[in-house]
């Protein structure tokens, strides 16, 4: 997608076509050169390595000459080797599981909590590791963001299972469109409940949002909430209210907490004002 004054524009898109009254709003970041890209990227990591000393793991940056990038979000070290994303297996398959649309040289690799390089990081690390995490992101440059596993998931929505929304499509903070996927060194595992094809498929939506000329145009349609006893199985009945994440419920389930989802978009608001009054840069 190119970069016109239409598209850095905050989009709101009314989905009438769908049945639906909601108003969509998306506000992509503002493009930045690639001075602005380097300095702010040099920035994360200096950032990463004050505050992880010893267990770092830096974010394997795209080419800073590169336009129309996006970053895939890893949920553990798993990826990483040499503290570095961008290597190891995991890695090496979800790039390739881009390729041709999105070549390696667009892809910016980041991970969503702080990293101990003993052992998987606990929530209070998440939550440690946030801010910086949301840096990166800015950092990429993207609007696109591939969420590889749950605590990637999470760090957009806890409230979502990947039961329910892998291979969706959501919107985080307005700003970045996401697709979440399990991990892919879990499919391979006798007791995942997705293929190594489902996996594919759902990196392939994430392909076609991220290279195809209107995100909104990806929009999930029907009704993402859980039934069964055990939560087992989704309503899936033609969705009619999508909430700000793009996330879609059916007239039943969309009048049932609401509550709960303003005080979740409170939070990301604060979350985001932070973000935007500059923690971390001043260029
Ligand atoms: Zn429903």
């Amino acid at each position: 997608m190119t970069r016109t004054p239409e598209t850095r524009r905050a989009l709101t898109r009314v989905l009438d076509t769908m049945g639906g009254d909601v108003e969509i709003s998306w506000q992509p970041p503002e493009p930045m050169t690639k001075g602005q890209r380097i300095r702010r990227r040099f920035a994360v990591d200096e950032q990463i390595a004050r505050e992880h000393t010893g267990a770092a793991v830096y974010p394997f940056w795209s080419d800073a000459t590169e336009d129309n990038t996006v970053a895939i979000l890893h949920s553990t070290s798993d990826g990483a080797k040499d503290g570095l994303y961008g290597s190891g297996q995991k890695a090496a398959l979800t790039r390739q599981a881009l390729k041709p649309q999105i070549p390696s040289s667009r892809v910016s690799e980041l991970g969503v909590v702080s990293i101990k390089v003993d052992g998987s990081p606990t929530s209070d690390q998440c939550l440690t590791g946030r801010p910086l995490m949301l840096a990166a992101l800015e950092a990429a440059d993207t609007r696109f963001v591939l969420l590889h596993g749950a605590h990637a998931l999470h760090s957009w929505r806890p409230d979502l299972t990947l039961k329910q929304y892998a291979g969706r499509v959501g919107l985080w903070n307005k700003r970045w469109w996401v697709v979440p996927v399990p991990q892919v060194d879990g499919i391979t595992t006798r007791r995942s409940e997705w293929s190594m094809e489902d996996w594919l498929r759902m990196v392939g939506r994430f392909v076609d949002l991220a290279s195809g000329p209107d995100p909104f145009h990806h929009i999930e349609r029907s009704c993402v909430h859980r039934t069964g006893r055990s939560g087992s199985g989704l309503c899936d009945v033609g969705a009619s209210h999508w909430d700000e994440d793009a996330v879609p419920y059916c007239d039943q389930h969309w009048q049932g907490d609401q509550e709960k989802k303003q005080e979740v978009a409170r939070k990301k608001d604060r979350e985001q004002r932070k973000l935007d009054r500059g923690v971390l840069f001043d260029d």
